[in-house]
């Protein structure tokens, strides 16, 4: 008997969805699988967190599946050994999934299996994910690909269209539970939490984006859904043109959108160069930030750094898996600049935090947060003037540092500026109640600045962007084509 898998990953959802729809093309028994990978498992990017959002998706998917005749195999272990058994068993002819731009493990793990597919003669086809090329072709217009994608009808992937495998091997039970602080995974959520963005959500959006307290609102909060693929882009963007054209088009719909472009975007240079989860972007950088500070570090896990806003935003974070993007970009620049930590030493920790946890977006921005990209702006947040700027009422700092409740409002972002008799009045004990600063921004921030801007001006510096910038940007000669009209 021949036979065709269904190998869902990063994908995880029915509708719009390719290899389904591919799959139906051929009356081949077929057979849906997820495997939970050992290697993941044991990685330390991933953490309880993310393992129960994927088990509440595949619940779901389980329950379409069955509902079109289906079941859904789940299994625990190594991939090659687990496609090799069922090879044994029912003689597999193919097999498809979606692409994964992702960190060296599953990038060794996709090489490896390709090699044995082709040895066992096993047709393997993999499908473009949300508008990223396998290869980045500089010849190509990036942008217009990405647009014409987005435009394309979405797939008709109903699963009733395949002939079921009959397979009666006992399916993996996921003991991952998530924590009720947490967003739910799952097709049908996704597709509620962007109704409900678009219908009310979203007028809010750009005022508030960079306030962690009514981000948590105004935000789309689609990251984890994207990140594991409970909805396409394609679906996303679709859905804002229809919004669009509707009611009216609007300041925050285009921002919103813009960010849906920048996700395939980073994921482009993550795809053409994944040693960027390891080195620097940019080599010029790397003699700086050599030792780890344990102590600083632990401060900074814990939420204990004595700075209000920085220690609300990790608290917030390790609580609920997420902080908006300032916040994100605040905590990288307090950890590099302030603590001057290689980035590096947070990089594993904070992606075990996100739950939306996307390798081609967190390392790219981590890397421009930490400055050692050489293309992008130096950004070294001051984190006393964020707080004043987006948190002025103290809303989100009270809410995670409960230790500063008593203290008023304009006085919350300098708690060490707190009089003794203030300190007496407010309930509040400096090095007992609340830590003191473990560093004094206002001298770091400047000195980071010593260290690096000398870097980002040097030539060589200036060198290797260049080389990194024309790997990754259209040809100039293209570009200008494409402006003057002559080609797309
Ligand atoms: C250090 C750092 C690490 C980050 N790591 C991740 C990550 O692992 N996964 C992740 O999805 N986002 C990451 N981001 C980007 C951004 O913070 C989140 O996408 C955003 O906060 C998610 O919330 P949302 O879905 O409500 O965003 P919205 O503002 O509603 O945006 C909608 C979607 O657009 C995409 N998007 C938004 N901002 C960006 C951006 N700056 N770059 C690329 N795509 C973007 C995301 O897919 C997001 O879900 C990181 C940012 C920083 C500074």
């Amino acid at each position: 008997m021949h036979s065709q898998i269904v190998w869902f990953k990063r994908d995880l959802r029915i509708s719009d969805h390719k290899a389904v729809h591919e799959a139906a093309k051929l009356e081949l028994p077929s057979l849906f699988l997820y495997i939970f990978e050992d290697i993941l498992i044991k990685d330390e990017h991933y953490s309880e967190r993310h393992f129960a959002f994927i088990s509440d998706c595949l619940t779901e998917l389980r329950i379409k599946l069955r509902s079109a005749g289906h079941d859904l195999l789940v299994l625990r272990g190594d991939c090659l050994s687990i496609f090799e058994e069922l090879h044994q068993k029912f003689q597999i002819s193919r097999v498809l999934s979606y692409e994964e731009t992702g960190i060296q493990k599953t990038f060794k793990r996709d090489i490896e299996l390709a090699k044995w597919f082709s040895q066992a003669g096993i047709e393997w086809l993999e499908f473009q994910s949300n508008g990223v090329f396998r290869r980045f072709d500089r010849a190509r217009n990036w942008h217009y690909d990405w647009e014409t994608r987005m435009k394309l009808v979405q797939y008709d992937s109903d699963p009733a269209h395949l002939t079921p495998l009959n397979h009666q091997i006992e399916s993996f039970h996921p003991p991952f539970r998530r924590n009720p602080s947490m967003q739910q995974g799952g097709e049908t959520i996704a597709q509620t939490v962007l109704a409900d963005f678009l219908q009310s959500r979203v007028k809010n959006y750009f005022k508030h984006i960079s306030r962690p307290f009514e981000s948590t609102d105004s935000c789309s909060r689609l990251s984890p859904y994207i990140a594991w693929g409970c909805i396409s882009i394609r679906q996303i963007i679709q859905a804002i043109d229809v919004h669009s054209a509707q009611f009216g088009s609007s300041r925050a719909l285009r921002q919103f959108r813009s960010r849906l472009h920048w996700q395939a975007h980073f994921i482009q240079k993550f795809e053409t160069e994944c040693r960027i989860e390891f080195e620097n972007i940019n080599p010029a950088f790397n003699a700086l930030r050599q030792d780890v500070n344990e102590t600083y570090l632990n401060a900074w896990k814990s939420g204990q750094t004595g700075y209000p806003l920085v220690d609300a935003s990790i608290r917030c974070l390790v609580q609920t898996g997420w902080i908006n993007f300032r916040m994100r970009a605040m905590l990288v620049s307090f950890l590099t600049h302030h603590l001057w930590q290689p980035w590096q030493a947070g990089s594993h920790w904070l992606a075990q935090q996100f739950l939306d946890f996307e390798p081609g977006i967190h390392y790219p921005q981590l890397q421009m947060q930490a400055g050692t990209t050489g293309v992008h702006i130096l950004r070294v947040y001051d984190p006393v003037k964020q707080s004043r700027e987006k948190d002025a009422e103290g809303k989100f700092i009270r809410k995670w540092v409960p230790e500063l409740n008593d203290v008023p409002y304009e006085l919350v972002h300098t708690p060490w500026l707190l009089s003794p008799m203030e300190q007496a009045f407010y309930n509040f004990m400096p090095g007992e109640t609340y830590p003191n600063r473990i560093v004094l921004t206002e001298k770091t921030g400047i000195e980071a600045g010593k260290k690096l801007w000398p870097i980002i001006k040097s030539a060589d510096a200036k060198k290797l962007a260049k080389i990194y910038m024309s790997r990754h940007v259209m040809a100039p000669e293209r570009r200008r084509a494409i402006k003057r009209g002559k080609i797309f």
